[in-house]
């Protein structure tokens, strides 16, 4: 088997029974991602659109293809033909533009909405209150072809495990909070996605049930 076959063997391996792998495969040439393949990966998260459309031209139809990065509204129909669940949601506005190409492309696309959790690393995603008041007033249950799924995150980028461990843990009873009170009998609210190559553990210990990982995977990006 290729090395990155047996990392991703390995990683399989060592995650809990319940929580799902997203293979990061963003930067790599498709015969990285061909490698991973044969050794049984089914479900790779790309950030850039045009890389994820060309990478599902060429290969195998079984994937599950997911966008784990910023999505701009107006580039959603290249990938709403196929995408099978897109990660970042961070605006009303790109939920509702996904509900819209998801009904032209006959589809239900699940989301996760993007809890932004971090000290500095990333503008994007809801902060808590955001989100909380944004579920509250309502508007996203007429986007019914945007599924959404759970939530999304990523810490902060440190080596302060304590800090991840408590944003992590902060993400899961902001989870809690939102499905008790908006999805309490909706069963597709379920996925918790957190959790790259260097805090999975941490990730998982609070609660992650889907990580997304490159590095340890396929080596480092150039
Ligand atoms: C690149 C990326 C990952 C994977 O990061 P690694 O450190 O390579 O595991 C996970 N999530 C998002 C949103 C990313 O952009």
């Amino acid at each position: 088997m290729t090395t990155i076959g047996q990392n991703y063997q390995q990683i399989l391996t060592s995650l809990p029974s319940g929580v799902a792998l997203t293979a990061v495969s963003k930067f790599h040439p498709v015969a990285h991602l061909q490698a991973a393949y044969d050794a049984g990966c089914r479900v790779f998260g790309e950030s850039r659109v045009q890389e994820l459309v060309g990478k599902h031209e060429v290969l195998p139809h079984d994937i599950q293809w997911h966008f784990i990065g910023h999505l701009q509204p107006n580039k959603v129909k290249y990938i709403a033909p196929f995408v099978s669940l897109i990660h970042a949601v961070d605006t009303p506005k790109l939920l509702a533009e996904i509900h819209r190409r998801a009904e032209a492309n006959k589809r239900l696309i699940p989301c996760l909405l993007q809890v932004h959790i971090a000290r500095e690393e990333t503008k994007f995603g809801f902060t808590p209150e955001e989100l909380l008041e944004y579920l509250d007033q309502g508007s996203w249950r007429k986007y019914s072809s945007a599924q959404i799924s759970g939530l999304m995150c990523m810490a902060s980028n440190t080596d302060d495990m304590g800090q991840v461990r408590a944003e992590f843990q902060r993400v899961k009873s902001l989870f809690d909070t939102i499905k008790t009170t908006f999805f309490a009998n909706d069963e597709a609210f379920r996925l918790r996605s957190y959790g790259m190559s260097h805090d999975w553990h941490e990730a998982v210990a609070a609660g992650s049930n889907i990580v997304r990982i490159g590095t340890s995977i396929f080596g480092e990006r150039t």
